[in-house]
């Protein structure tokens, strides 16, 4: 019986017990993408941990109700609320309209995390245009408290209203304001409040507004992830996540007019993923030169290798990306598959004693270089036979995901020229002509596939 998942909660600074709501199930919120521009390699590893949450818990028999939101409005440029549109700069940006660019970024998020082996059919991902209804209520619910005020641009959030506004990311209110740059919203009654509602401007048609009790406008990116949180997942809900940088605004914003809102708490634990940055600092969609997934795939890297060169850091701690540190992983990734490929078995049974040790570290806060570095202990066990290493590692890799027993099944199929090859292989070998037999396999062995002889005949791996 799988042990209590701890988890590390930004609320509380510590790696505690996970506690759910309703017995063995578990509601997540993940903030997901801007879609202005490509996902880049760091954005992506914010789902990557996502999915290995999620998988955690249902390989520990939870029913898991994943959301991942679409941000495709009211996500400005600005940090404070200001300059444009995060969209309608993509929509620029490509000569389209905005809600061309939603989609084309959308479908190539989409394809981005299904070749990551984040299966989408396992989440929901509700867009933020969607779900203009829930945002005007919860503002409405929040005027009606006295939590909100207008200004010429719009309707905010008055953070002074919330006591606890500075606990959740230890903000120092009184550095924010002295640090305050001269061209932040002077009518804002502090430093730290943010829209709700923007007006649209009064000069200029946006692509995107709507009507609103406050007029025609859109909605605030932080009160997007509210609502829709709450509408998916309730009121108080499991566990919240997203990237580091969200710590201080996007999530502090969301506690406070949430838990104004409901008068409740909003999440029990947050969970924070740390940046992959390159070596010129953090990598940013906003600079336009970032590394895709796509750009991986041009220079030969597979996406499940990224996967796995991602899993060999915990997600608390910083990565440095460098096509050398991929390459060692690349280089460990591809003796794993081989490995797999090589020893595919329904014989074996999963060992308990690495069960076990994979268990006690994946549900220590979701190890996973550790579970890694497990495999490889595993692999050099000599106790233990090839058949049972094959399922136990087929069982780890239902929460690691990096496809192991798929994608050795998809690279089985062979062209008819090999099977030519095996048929005269075993022809020769039946006459005890080995020289023929072992021309052949060499011939095989340079069209990419490694052939040994079992007790069933010829068996055939991919070779990498
Ligand atoms: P965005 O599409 O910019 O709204 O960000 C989507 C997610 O990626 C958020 O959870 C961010 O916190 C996260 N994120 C942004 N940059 C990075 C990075 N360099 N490394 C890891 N996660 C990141
Ligand atoms: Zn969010």
């Amino acid at each position: 019986m799988p042990q209590d998942i701890k988890l590390y909660n930004t609320k509380s600074k510590s790696v505690d017990n996970f506690i759910p709501i309703i017995e063995k199930e578990v509601g997540i919120y993940s903030c997901g993408p801007t879609v202005y521009h490509y996902a880049h390699i760091g954005n992506l590893r914010s789902y990557v941990f996502a999915d290995i949450l999620r998988r955690t818990f249902v390989y520990a028999g939870y029913k898991v109700n994943h959301i991942i939101n679409i941000t495709d409005v009211g996500h400005m440029v600005g940090d404070g609320d200001d300059g444009q549109d995060k969209l309608e700069k993509g929509a620029a940006r490509e000569g389209k309209n905005v809600w061309e660019v939603a989609k084309m970024y959308t479908d190539a998020f989409m394809k981005d995390i299904e070749a990551l082996n984040i299966p989408t059919s396992a989440y929901t991902f509700p867009r933020a245009t969607d779900h203009i209804r829930e945002q005007i209520g919860l503002i409405s619910a929040l005027e009606i408290e006295g939590y909100a005020y207008r200004i010429s641009d719009g309707i905010y959030f008055d953070t002074s209203k919330y006591k606890k506004y500075a606990d959740f990311a230890h903000l120092d209110i009184e550095g924010l304001r002295s640090g305050a740059r001269v061209e932040e919203n002077t009518e804002k009654r502090n430093i730290t409040d943010f829209a709700l509602w923007k007006l649209s401007p009064a000069d200029e048609e946006r692509q995107m507004e709507w009507d609103s009790p406050w007029g025609k406008g859109f909605p605030g990116w932080h009160i997007e992830c509210s609502a829709m949180s709450m509408k998916y997942l309730g009121e108080t809900f499991d566990i919240h996540t997203g990237g580091i940088d969200h710590i201080p605004v996007h999530h502090t914003n969301e506690i406070a007019q949430s838990e104004c809102a409901t008068g409740k708490t909003y999440a029990n634990y947050w969970m924070h993923v740390n940046f992959l940055n390159d070596t010129t600092g953090k990598m940013s969609k906003s600079n336009d030169d970032f590394l895709t997934l796509d750009v991986l795939k041009e220079k030969g890297y597979s996406p499940l290798a990224y996967r796995y060169y991602l899993l060999t850091t915990h997600y608390k701690s910083e990565i440095s990306f460098s096509f050398d540190g991929l390459d060692g992983s690349i280089h460990a990734y591809n003796k794993l598959t081989t490995w797999c490929s090589s020893n595919i078995s329904s014989a074996g049974k999963i060992n308990n004693e690495y069960k076990n040790k994979f268990e006690e570290v994946i549900f220590n806060d979701l190890n996973t270089p550790q579970a890694i570095a497990l495999i490889w202990i595993l692999l050099k066990d000599e106790a233990i036979s090839d058949d049972d290493k094959y399922s136990t590692i087929i069982s780890f890799d239902e929460i690691l995901g990096l496809n192991l027993k798929n994608s050795v099944k998809e690279e089985l199929v062979i062209s008819e020229e090999i099977k030519v090859l095996l048929e005269a292989r075993a022809l020769a070998r039946t006459n005890s002509n080995y020289q023929e037999s072992d021309r052949l396999r060499d011939e095989i062995l340079s069209l990419g596939y490694i052939v040994k002889d079992g007790k069933e005949g010829q068996e055939i791996s991919v070779s990498r």
